[in-house]
């Protein structure tokens, strides 16, 4: 198990150093902030969504820890291309399996998947899904910055 720990520890040491898609967008269609107040991280959180529903770019700003930090980066690689409803899906997915013991199923998660390791660590489940909340508040154009808290 430990070199495969090594192995998720090295993506998100990746994904912290160099975030994809960490940039704002020039004309987003959703956009929200998110917040973790216990950490101190803190994200923009942009979407390009087309007429169909389909993210056409994703992508984020701010600051925050390393779990954060590579949680939004791949965060922003999963949902691009997805339409809104998966990615409803998705986050649903992702939020059960970093809070539910029950929830084990990992298979759809793709790469999110190496984030499960956070389960053991209750304040650093709220790194890791921060981005997340940001974009739940994006879609669903919510008026209050999304926070864990
Ligand atoms: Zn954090």
């Amino acid at each position: 198990m430990s070199g495969l720990n090594e192995l998720y520890q090295q993506v998100i040491v990746d994904h912290n150093k160099k975030p994809r898609n960490f940039h704002a967008l020039d004309n987003p269609s959703h956009e929200a902030e998110g917040f973790n107040p216990l950490c101190g991280d803190h994200f923009t959180v942009y979407l390009s969504v087309d007429k169909n529903d389909i993210i056409q770019a994703v992508s984020f700003t701010g600051q925050g820890c390393a779990i954060s930090t590579a949680s939004a980066s791949l965060m922003t690689e999963a949902l691009t291309g997805k339409t809104i409803a998966e990615a409803d899906q998705l986050f649903h997915r992702f939020h059960d399996v970093v809070t539910k013991d029950e929830s084990t199923e990992t298979e759809s998660l793709g790469k999110l998947a190496i984030l499960i390791g956070v389960k053991e660590f209750p304040a650093r489940v709220k790194c890791a899904t921060l981005a997340w909340h940001a974009l739940q508040g994006a879609i669903h154009k919510k008026q209050q910055p999304a926070t864990t808290e």
